[in-house]
């Protein structure tokens, strides 16, 4: 065997400025791997000598014969700087990409927001900024007053100014600026460029155009469809667009039918070779004590950080769920998972920290919500895809989610946990509720790491 170092990411400024300097000769190497009889290094070399041969080849194999998982091979890192939190939910719709973004949990926040071109100049523009001032005041005075109220609770003094501090982002706008760091491959690259393509407002518009310009020049062979393609944009009973309440913000829409029977037979299928019908049949004559005692073997030596095993995923649970702006920011980079989110609309439920009452700001906030109403009529009728700039993190989102039992293990040892912002634990902790009335033996050990490790065996 022989294992060679290929390649691997360097921080840009490390890199030479010649045009010898892609990743697409990684891309080219590895496509031709399954034609020739050379060894990889080899035709990497050659890849490496001839870049506009490599280019032409990678240009055949991707587009003219479909291949298009060897683009998977160039990767990029791209920082993002000063994008609003609204457009950074499409950004991290990719679920074959990296994201670590700035917290707006632990860092606190100085106020600095995107304006939508579209209103620079026009009056909205000073009813905008007037909006965010307002916003941004009430972020500080909620700081303080939560702090107070966190040390009056019994809290130090730094974790009441953190708790404060997080829970005081729930007024702020989806135009706060954040920055992220994202690593994608160029296959998941061009999809997203795709799909920013398919947005009809400035901001958008520009990062798609400074994404495209960024890597067009470096991998010219493997970014070729960026247009989006009016088959994404299909749509059914567009007569009503206004989002409708849905009924609870916890509901079930589906399951597998008999998850624990389904999850053990497909180990056994696994661990004997049966058939995994026969395994089903075998499973279901189990008296419950012989069905606990095989659980009881898959979850042998399970330690906090361990996942569920991968015959877990054979078992999945839709939800329909409403949130905050703020818990979907969480909640959707759990990548492992299907969903559907339906318009915002600032007549959905918007979700507030309890204490906000307790400090009497619940006043001037919802004063301040009349005027979001407002302004986001206001910015609809300029451009509907820029309306949302002006909700909050307090806004309501609904979203359909699915996930497998293995993807909600991990979601529950991560949101469940102690460490948890407050309304996402809440809803991961309904979820897991759910699940383990469905499937009591397959989800017996879905909980939190904290309540994981603290658990008597
Ligand atoms: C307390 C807390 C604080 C956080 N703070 C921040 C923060 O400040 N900034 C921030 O950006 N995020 C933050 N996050 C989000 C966190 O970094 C994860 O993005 C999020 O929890 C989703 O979990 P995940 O990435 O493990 O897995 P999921 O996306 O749920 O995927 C499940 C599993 O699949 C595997 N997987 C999925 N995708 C890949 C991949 N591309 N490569 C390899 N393996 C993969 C991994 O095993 C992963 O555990 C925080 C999360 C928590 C719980």
């Amino acid at each position: 065997m022989n294992v060679l170092l290929a390649g691997y990411n360097i921080e840009a400024t490390r890199i030479p400025h010649n045009d010898d300097a892609t990743p697409e000769v990684l891309s080219a190497a590895y496509a031709r791997i399954s034609r020739s009889p050379k060894r990889i290094d080899q035709l990497r070399e050659e890849a490496v000598r001839e870049v506009d041969a490599s280019r032409r080849s990678n240009t055949r194999i991707i587009f003219g014969m479909g291949h298009a998982s060897v683009a998977e091979h160039a990767i990029f890192n791209i920082d993002i700087i000063g994008i609003s939190r609204y457009l950074a939910e499409f950004v991290q719709k990719s679920r074959l990409a990296s994201f670590t973004e700035k917290s707006q949990r632990y860092v606190k926040l100085h106020g600095d927001f995107v304006t939508p071109h579209e209103i620079l100049g026009t009056p909205l523009e000073s009813s905008y900024r007037t909006l965010i001032d307002r916003q941004n005041s009430l972020y500080h005075k909620l700081s303080e007053a939560g702090e107070k109220w966190f040390t009056q609770q019994g809290l130090d003094a730094k974790a009441a100014a953190e708790r404060a501090r997080e829970d005081a982002r729930y007024v702020l706008s989806l135009a706060t600026e954040t920055q992220m760091g994202m690593t994608l491959n160029v296959r998941s690259l061009e999809r997203l460029l795709r799909r920013l393509g398919k947005l009809h407002f400035h901001e958008a518009i520009q990062l798609r155009d400074r994404i495209q310009d960024l890597v067009e020049g470096i991998a010219p062979s493997l970014v070729r469809y960026t247009e989006p393609d009016p088959y994404d944009s299909n749509r059914v009973g567009v007569e009503s667009t206004e989002p409708r309440l849905w009924d609870d913000d916890v509901r079930l829409l589906s399951g597998t039918e008999n998850p624990d029977d389904l999850v053990l037979s497909m180990a056994m299928a696994r661990d004997t070779g049966d058939n995994p019908d026969t395994a089903l049949h075998y499973i279901s004559q189990l008296s419950l004590e012989q069905k606990k005692a095989e659980y009881d073997k898959l979850f042998s030596g399970m330690e906090g950080y361990h996942p569920a095993p991968e015959p877990f995923e054979f078992a999945d649970f839709t939800f329909a769920l409403r949130m905050s702006s703020c818990a979907f920011a969480q909640f959707k980079r759990h990548r492992i998972s299907s969903r559907i989110r339906t318009a915002r609309h600032p007549n959905l439920q918007a979700v507030f920290p309890e204490w906000f009452q307790h400090v009497g700001m619940m006043q001037p906030i919802e004063e301040m919500m009349v005027t979001c109403t407002n302004l986001w009529n206001d910015l609809r009728s300029i451009n509907p895809e820029i309306a949302d700039y002006a909700l909050t993190n307090a806004h309501a989102v609904q979203v359909a989610y699915r996930m497998n039992l293995r993807e909600l293990y991990h979601f529950a040892r991560l949101r469940c946990d102690g460490h948890a912002q407050w309304e996402i634990r809440a809803l991961a902790t309904r979820i897991v509720e759910i699940v383990k009335a469905k499937a009591p033996l397959s989800a017996a050990l879905m909980m939190g790491k904290d309540e994981f490790d603290d658990r008597e065996e």
